[in-house]
């Protein structure tokens, strides 16, 4: 079953970069395995599935001590500075870094673990009050800030936009994110080594979200069935 969607979601990809004149390879699918048992993240592993998402730190923990030699595992939920270090020693990259504080926690337990580590800044585009995120007016400032932390690779931007059940009204969003990426990249400020890397869409809405130039797209439901 999980193979069977995980085919089906790579064929969707596959098909909406192509309409988006873009290469399907510049996109990672991240399988979004939060509240999922082991047993399901190890089949999709053996459906060749490389990339996980997990949203908390204490289940993403017990996740890669089992099963992080054979996968990566991205930390997409919210994070607090005091488990900055079990994040920043585990975690194949933190999609989810909005605040300084944060960050420096970040950086320094990177620096002890003689690692960098690829993270992204999460923008609250959508301004909702109950979401984790920067403003978008408020990252650049959170970004020049950042850049004395030399153990953190700013790779791009992550956002979280407002639930629509239509998913083309979502695609402003997602345009924004881009627009806003690829302005701080020109000043140098992110994405410095590597192509700039957007994580944005979900089940409903990924093909939009590559459609407006997604790297990483984070499916759940649509590989794995309801939490
Ligand atoms: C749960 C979650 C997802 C996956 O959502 P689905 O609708 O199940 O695909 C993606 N991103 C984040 C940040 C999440 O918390």
């Amino acid at each position: 079953m999980i193979k069977e969607n995980l085919a089906a979601i790579y064929e969707r990809i596959n098909k909406a970069a192509a309409q988006a004149g873009r290469q399907a390879d510049e996109i990672t699918l991240i399988a979004v395995s939060k509240r999922q048992p082991l047993a399901m993240i190890a089949e999709a592993i053996a459906a060749g599935q490389l990339d996980f998402g997990e949203n908390y730190l204490q289940e993403a923990t017990e996740k890669i001590k089992a099963l992080g030699h054979q996968a990566r595992f991205h930390f997409i939920g919210t994070l607090q500075s005091n488990k900055a270090k079990d994040a920043a020693t585990l975690c194949a990259m933190i999609h989810t870094v909005d605040r300084l504080k944060l960050a420096r926690e970040l950086n320094k337990h990177a620096k002890a673990a003689n690692r960098t580590l690829a993270i992204l800044i999460q923008v609250n585009v959508g301004r909702e009050e109950q979401k984790g995120g920067v403003l978008p007016e408020d990252a650049e400032e959170l970004i020049r800030q950042m850049q004395e932390f030399c153990h953190l690779e700013i790779q791009g931007l992550m956002t979280m936009p407002p639930y629509r059940a239509d998913p083309e009204e979502v695609r402003p969003y997602f345009a924004e994110l881009r627009k806003l990426g690829e302005e701080l990249q020109h000043k140098g400020l992110i994405a410095v080594h590597c192509p700039l890397q957007l994580s944005m869409g979900m089940s409903g809405d990924f093909e939009v979200a590559i459609a407006e130039g997604a790297t990483l797209v984070r499916v759940g439901t649509a590989i794995f069935g309801t939490r």
